[in-house]
């Protein structure tokens, strides 16, 4: 194996978070949906996709250098939100403790002067960034729309559709 122990064991413990955080926004996407919120639905759908994507990435890279998968059980997620702005901001809580999970790895590979992964990682490190802010932006705009949430989905719909 090209990594310690360790390292493998952190890495595991990530995919369950992508996991977990990927079965959040599943959730949230069908929360949206049952709102009648379809493009705000789609939206996090996309995001539901994209965490997915992440936790196979580092499933990938766990088996390319070596590394056994453990796969662990994913959370319930949390299905009661009284508002569209409870949902954002619990999106925007997960970005950041997705990316202080992120931060942790990196400061193990540092420390452990593994090369290889903080490489790899420095994917995450930007990914996130992008993340954070995108979901920041969305509470943003919630917030000023308010009780305009048809508002708030015309202007997704318009930003979906300039970055396709
Ligand atoms: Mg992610």
């Amino acid at each position: 194996m090209m990594i310690s122990q360790t390292m493998c064991d952190k890495l595991n413990g990530q995919i369950k978070l992508e996991f977990s955080a990927a079965y959040q926004y599943l959730s949230m996407a069908c929360t949206f949906d049952t709102m009648g919120l379809k493009i705000l639905s789609q939206l996090f759908n996309q995001q539901y996709a994209e965490e997915r994507e992440h936790a196979l990435k580092i499933l990938g890279y766990v088996q390319e250098v070596g590394g056994s998968v453990k796969l662990e059980a994913v959370p319930k997620p949390c299905g009661d939100y009284k508002s569209v702005q409870a949902i954002v901001e619990a999106a925007l809580e997960s970005e950041f403790e997705v990316t202080r999970a992120i931060g942790g790895l990196m400061d193990a590979a540092i420390a452990e002067k593994d090369h290889a992964t903080q490489s790899f990682l420095k994917w995450f490190v930007d990914e996130q960034v992008e993340e954070v802010s995108s979901m920041s932006d969305l509470l943003t705009l919630v917030k000023l729309a308010g009780d305009n949430v048809l508002q708030v989905e015309s202007r997704v719909r318009h930003q979906m559709m300039t970055q396709a």
